[in-house]
């Protein structure tokens, strides 16, 4: 069958569809969720299907920025204290030193990714979401979304199936300006946290990042081009004093694997199909703006449909993406480049100032004439160093 949109169908649509909707969510994982959440809050009704069953688990940070929060708080999403661990700034660390500050105006928090899909899945339920969970999706076509037992007719269709979305190669939305993929590990450590920041720890060829998650319990990635060097082994031997603090620690949970992106897309929707979350394109983890991203876009998607033109999704995607990407690309040049890393770091620690105005800009507050001026005075302060 030859579908409108030029991509061939390996399977035959029923001629009955059982389901109607104005919505149809493809992926429950955070970003369908919030689009389901963001669709709902705006009176549209909505179905949502996910392969899997709750609570997913996948390879994450497991950071939360202000700003995520502030967008969880908007969805209609809190957490228990007992559940969450305040997050006050980021840390780089390097051989020789390091910088920290602290997040302009209020807190992140570190806390497990099952937790956030528990509380994502329940504020959906509340709203009135009808959830498919062991659903996968085999097709769609028009205003038909095939499931193995059943279709659905649905007026928007959403694809948030995330890194290897099968919705943006069935609606002919894979061409991309630009896809870059790195290698990432994920642990969690049975141990006390030691820090109320994030830490980034910059080493030869990896980067690895800590997020305390909770009183007794942290969250290591360990971030590399080459999948060699993704590995935990290599990274936190160039790292004795964190290696150390990890001794006799248990691991918490099963090592597991997972690739990260820059990935731009040309575009992010077509006919009534959108993409969201990382099946939208991506941001390399290390910036910890996935989930914003996600739930940011899930917001102006939901505008978009109640206006009833996916068109000014497109617009406010790219918008959103301008900043975090910039950002993705300072952090992979500085991974690349130790040498100037290295000049980065030592510049910032004598004026740690520089390191809180980048972190405010990262965050989401400053103007671009004052990261003008950031950037003009660090680089003064390498050129000096
Ligand atoms: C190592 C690593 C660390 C990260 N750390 C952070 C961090 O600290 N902070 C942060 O904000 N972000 C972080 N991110 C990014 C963040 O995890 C992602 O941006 C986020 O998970 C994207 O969510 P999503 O819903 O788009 O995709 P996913 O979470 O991948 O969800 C996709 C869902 O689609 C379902 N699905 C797929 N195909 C089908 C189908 N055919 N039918 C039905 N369902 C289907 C899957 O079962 C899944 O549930 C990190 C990413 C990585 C890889």
């Amino acid at each position: 069958m030859e579908s409108p949109l030029g991509e061939r169908i390996s399977f035959e649509f029923r001629n009955k569809f059982n389901l109607e909707t104005d919505v149809c969510v493809i992926g429950g994982g955070p970003a369908g969720l919030a689009a389901a959440i963001a669709a709902r809050q705006r009176g549209l009704q909505v179905i949502l299907a996910d392969g899997s069953a709750p609570p997913i688990e996948k390879p994450c940070g497991e950071g939360l920025m202000p700003e995520t929060l502030s967008a969880l708080q908007k969805l209609g999403v809190e957490f228990d204290r007992a559940e969450r661990q305040t997050v006050r700034g980021i840390s780089f660390l390097q051989k020789n030193g390091g910088v920290t500050a602290d997040f302009p105006q209020s807190t992140g928090v570190g806390l497990r990714r099952t937790v956030l899909h528990e509380r994502l899945v329940r504020r959906a339920e509340e709203c009135g979401v009808r959830l498919l969970w062991k659903c996968p999706v085999a097709g769609i076509e028009g205003k038909l979304v095939q499931l193995s037992h059943c279709a659905i007719r649905s007026k928007w269709i959403i694809g948030a199936d995330g890194h290897g979305s099968r919705v943006r190669r069935w609606s002919g939305l894979e061409k991309s300006w630009r896809n870059e993929q790195r290698h990432a590990r994920r642990r969690h450590y049975h141990v006390e946290p030691w820090s109320k920041y994030a830490e980034i720890y910059w080493a030869s060829h990896a980067q690895l990042y800590v997020t305390p998650i909770g009183c007794n319990e942290v969250c290591i990635v360990v971030l590399s081009e080459e999948s060699e060097h993704a590995n935990f082994a290599g990274a936190l031997a160039e790292f004795p004093e964190l290696q150390r603090k990890l001794e006799g620690a248990e691991l918490a949970s099963r090592e597991r694997g997972a690739v990260t992106a820059m990935r731009s897309l040309r575009r992010v929707q077509r006919n009534n199909v959108a993409l969201l979350g990382d099946a939208s394109g991506g941001i390399d983890a290390i910036t910890g703006e996935g989930l914003r991203l996600a739930f940011q876009q899930a917001f102006a998607l939901a505008d978009a449909m109640t206006a009833g033109d996916l068109r000014w999704y497109e617009q406010a995607h790219r918008k959103l993406m301008r900043r975090p990407m910039l950002m993705g690309e300072l952090m992979l040049w500085l991974g690349r480049n130790p040498g100037i890393r290295s000049r980065v770091i030592r510049a910032m620690q004598n004026r740690p100032e520089l390191f809180a105005r980048m972190l405010a800009m990262h965050v989401g507050e400053g103007s671009p004439g004052e990261l003008l001026s950031t950037s003009a005075r660090l680089g003064w302060r390498i050129l000096a160093a």
